[in-house]
């Protein structure tokens, strides 16, 4: 079993998005992208990310960091993760 599985339902998760970028925040600003597959629960439509590469795309002091989050997000892929949100 390599999917994750929805608790509520009981059901396996499918992939629904290859390469979902996932940026990384501390108050408020970012310092590393992943990439990971997002997978969705076909039952309560639940969405998790998952599936992480083994490292990141970029972090902030490689010269190519602006320009990958730019373009995730121009692309509408890319969500940001508060590491400091409770
Ligand atoms: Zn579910």
């Amino acid at each position: 079993m390599t999917r994750p599985v929805c608790v509520s339902c009981c059901a396996e998760m499918r992939c629904h998005k290859n390469s979902r970028a996932v940026e990384v925040q501390v108050k408020g600003r970012g310092y590393q992208v992943w990439s990971g597959d997002e997978y969705q629960c076909p039952s309560c439509l639940v969405r998790v990310v998952t599936g992480w590469g083994r490292q990141p795309m970029a972090e902030t002091f490689m010269s190519s960091y602006v320009v990958i989050v730019s373009e995730e997000l121009e692309a509408g892929n890319l969500i940001v993760l508060r590491e400091d949100a409770t």
